[in-house]
């Protein structure tokens, strides 16, 4: 289904982290802040369910959101009966928490989505604690607790260490019981700081698009012979005619720990670089989130008819722009595009085998 149809209210509960990750996207261990304002996250949930087709509210954070498990809970308790009892959750979490936290996610949560590079052994060289030590182990263990009660699944990022591995990749999720693996190509810090670890690494790291996309095709074809959904942020729209590549355009809300409201993933907090994307701010003298009708708008507008680069495209429809943090975030503009992504989108919707009439597909990337 066409991206945008994963409709939802984010909350960005933290900006700690238990892990140190080379290539973390948000900086998290170099950001001040701390854990977001549960009466600005109960605002905001309310905002969004007193107006959504259907209550859906997804964990995140800046950093790693079980590290605020307390407010997970309480806003898990609120959530359920403001929606009385309708609402559905989602998780995204790098899978590191004791097995009394994991046991009550399983319980409590619909949607498990894990942060795992795929292989562990990739995994561990860049996804590691703070105090060095491996990660993948205790992941592993955890989602056996959780696939007992719940869906869970994997988003992986790549770089130059699993770019060539996607089938192992595939082959590895489906040795798991995994159904889902989501994958990214490695970006730099949406959040950038002076002393990130990504920056003494990131030629080593980085990948090329076309180097992704065609590994990425051989790994797809072993995914419909495994019978595990094999996506990523690059085909998302192939399944469906669409004019809006993400939620992004509607905008749903990100509460971020700072008290914000952003459209987008990608912007975690209120002085983010990628301002276009931050469209409401907290007051909590008033105890009422002021939104920015200018930047709604704005967003709103930002779909295919209005992207002059996409105009002449041969898949518009089935692109609709592209991811919208990415294109902010590399190029300087939602509205803009990046050739090499566009050349990447084309080649996986001229080599995978899915076709758009023969169905949806199974599963939203988070
Ligand atoms: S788990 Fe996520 S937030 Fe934490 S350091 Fe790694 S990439 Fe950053
Ligand atoms: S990063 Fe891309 S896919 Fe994710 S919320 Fe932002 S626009 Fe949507
Ligand atoms: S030009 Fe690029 S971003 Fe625009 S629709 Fe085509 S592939 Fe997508």
């Amino acid at each position: 289904m066409g991206h945008f149809r994963k409709q939802m209210v984010s909350v960005l509960l933290t900006t700690r982290c238990n892990m140190d990750c080379v290539y973390c996207i948000t900086s998290s261990n170099f950001m001040n802040g701390g854990d977001i304002n549960i009466t600005f996250a109960k605002q905001g949930i309310k905002d969004y369910f007193d107006k959504a087709w259907y209550p859906y509210l997804r964990f995140v954070a800046l950093g790693e959101p079980t590290q605020n498990f307390e407010t997970l809970q309480k806003l898990h308790a609120y959530a359920r009966k403001c929606s009385s009892g309708r609402v559905k959750f989602e998780l995204q979490t790098n899978g590191v928490f004791n097995k009394k936290i994991a046991q009550w996610i399983a319980n409590n949560i619909d949607e498990v989505w894990i942060s795992f590079d795929g292989l562990p052994e990739v995994h561990d060289e860049l996804k590691r604690m703070e105090n060095n030590k491996p990660t993948a182990s205790i992941i592993l263990g955890n989602l056996k607790i959780l696939q007992e009660k719940t869906f869970a699944g994997f988003r992986a990022t790549i770089t130059s260490l699993n770019v060539r591995r996607q089938k192992e990749i595939v082959q590895f999720a489906h040795q798991q019981g995994i159904k889902a693996v989501f994958t990214k190509v490695v970006l730099p810090p949406s959040n950038p700081t002076l002393h990130h670890t990504f920056y003494k690494v990131a030629q080593s790291l980085q990948v090329g698009m076309m180097e992704y996309a065609n590994d990425f095709v051989n790994a797809w074809k072993l995914s419909r012979e495994l019978d595990v959904f094999y996506g990523n942020g690059y085909i998302n729209n192939f399944d469906e005619m669409c004019e809006y590549a993400c939620r992004a355009c509607l905008p749903c809300p990100h509460l971020t720990p700072d008290g914000y409201v952003s459209a987008c993933d990608r912007a975690t907090h209120g002085k983010t670089p990628l301002q276009e994307f931050i469209y409401g701010k907290y007051n909590s003298v008033k105890g009422v989130i002021v939104y920015d009708k200018e930047k709604i708008a704005a967003l709103q507008s930002r779909s295919v008819y209005n992207m002059p680069d996409c105009s002449d495209c041969s898949i518009k429809y089935y692109c609709a722009g592209g991811c919208l943090g990415t294109s902010s975030q590399l190029a300087g503009s939602m509205f803009k595009i990046t050739p090499d992504y566009c050349e990447a989108i084309k080649y996986m919707f001229e080599n995978i085998d899915w076709d758009p009439r023969g169905g949806l597909f199974p599963y939203f990337m988070t």
